[in-house]
């Protein structure tokens, strides 16, 4: 995931994780469709594409994740509004620092709260 990030640079990078019962196990790396270092967009057919192979794998969505370049790990407004995943934990990447940090929160009906991420 992190590697996908600084790869996008200048731009955000944007992309999906699936797996079982909460663990994510699949990274999907989605074409940012607004090229834009403040802003992204996956692109529908792409979607609908991966979706499709997330469940032939047998799994689900479990997060869905893009990078901040040059902001904090902290969701937009932006970000909040266009949010349309629910069930899926919502991971910010931040390149600000030498060191990529990241936030994980859980976005529904446009409250946000921060998760806790564990690595196995
Ligand atoms: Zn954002």
């Amino acid at each position: 995931m992190y590697l996908h990030c600084q790869a996008e640079r200048p731009y955000e990078a944007c992309g999906l994780l699936s797996g079982r019962n909460g663990r994510a196990e699949t990274i999907w790396r989605m074409a940012n469709i607004d090229k834009s270092p403040v802003s992204f967009s996956m692109d529908l057919e792409q979607l609908q594409s991966v979706f499709h192979a997330i469940r032939a794998r047998g799994e689900r969505l479990v997060a869905v994740y893009h990078s901040h370049p040059t902001a904090p790990p902290v969701p937009s407004s932006e970000d909040i509004a266009f949010f349309s995943y629910p069930e899926a934990a919502y991971i910010i990447v931040s390149l600000t620092r030498k060191h990529p940090a990241f936030a994980c929160y859980q976005i529904r009906e446009r409250i946000v709260t921060p998760q806790k991420v564990s690595f196995y």
